[in-house]
């Protein structure tokens, strides 16, 4: 039986093999710590049968596993030196199926994606699919929204990205880390930090610590009217984060009387901070700006 992947010695040996050298600017660390790796896929809950689309295998660390727990993986990755890699490195037989049943790559960026083009014919898209990575950090929160836009019918999303970022996504009011991208994901997706992961579990090592967090759909999403103008209202009360809610909204309403009674109707006081607010005031004070 082969040492898994996910292991120093594996990586190492693989690294040596095809001469791979971790591109930086493709966020490339790959992780080398089967525990880490078997979390992610136990906090997705992957399960035999489980249609994954996997962002950016790498050498396959995370792949391996999903494939073990049973998964059927989609992969999008860029970097073109990978496939070959993969495809040798990979079990060759999962369930007594071949590889080629239960995984396929498609060399391409993740943002351009086309998942009703690029999943047909592998994935039953009748059926929902999970959403699970090891995320090239530099483009974390492009891709969470490009995910809740695309239409793709998934029952969570399991992500890794940088501990900073997960717990922006995870943070109650009265938190530093909460604001406007707390605000945007919480009011379409329950946010549960499922483990953290230390800079040593990769190679090479990222400078910052990590963490896995899984996004499910709210059942119903908030009503928040137009997300635009509420996103866009959002962004505006947080401008200046230490200042107060009132400083924040002069630009929109000059008249500072007039901004008192706006946030006194709301039951708020004039001196609160934005972080203090909670989704459910903006949503009213975005009603009372747009009545
Ligand atoms: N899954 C592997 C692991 O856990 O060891 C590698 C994770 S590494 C942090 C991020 C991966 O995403 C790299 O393999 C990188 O080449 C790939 N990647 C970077 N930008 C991408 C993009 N725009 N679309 C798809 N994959 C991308």
């Amino acid at each position: 039986k082969q040492i898994p992947i996910a292991s120093p010695v594996r990586t190492q040996a693989i690294v040596n093999r095809y001469f791979v050298r971790a591109k930086k600017n493709l966020g490339q660390n790959f992780l080398v710590d089967l525990n880490a790796v078997q979390g992610i896929a136990e906090a997705a809950g992957i399960q035999e049968g489980d249609q994954v689309i996997e962002i950016g295998p790498g050498i396959g660390s995370l792949t391996e596993q999903l494939l073990l727990y049973g998964g059927k993986v989609f992969a999008y990755e860029v970097d073109d030196s990978l496939p070959e890699i993969l495809e040798t490195e990979l079990p060759q037989r999962i369930d007594g199926e071949p590889l080629s049943s239960r995984f396929k790559l498609v060399l391409k960026d993740v943002l351009k994606a086309n998942f009703a083009e690029d999943l047909a014919g592998f994935f039953d898209l009748t059926k929902p699919v999970k959403v699970v990575a090891n995320l090239p950090y530099y483009i974390t929160t492009p891709i969470i929204f490009s995910l809740l836009e695309s239409g793709l019918n998934f029952t969570s999303l399991t992500l890794m990205m940088q501990k900073e970022v997960a717990d922006r996504l995870a943070a109650g009011p009265g938190n530093k880390d909460y604001g406007p991208l707390t605000i945007a994901v919480q009011t379409r997706m329950a946010v549960d930090l499922a483990l953290n992961v230390g800079h040593a579990s990769f190679m090479p090592q990222p400078k910052v610590d990590s963490a896995v967090v899984v996004l499910t759909p709210l059942k119903t999403p908030v009503d928040v009217g137009d997300p635009e103008k509420f996103n866009r209202l959002v962004k505006l009360c947080f401008a200046q984060r230490r200042k107060t809610l009132s400083n924040n909204l002069k630009t929109l309403v000059p008249d500072k009387a007039e901004r008192e009674s706006l946030l006194t109707n709301l039951k708020l006081d004039p001196r609160v901070r934005p972080e203090q607010l909670a989704i459910s005031d903006y949503i009213a004070l975005n009603q009372a700006l747009n009545a």
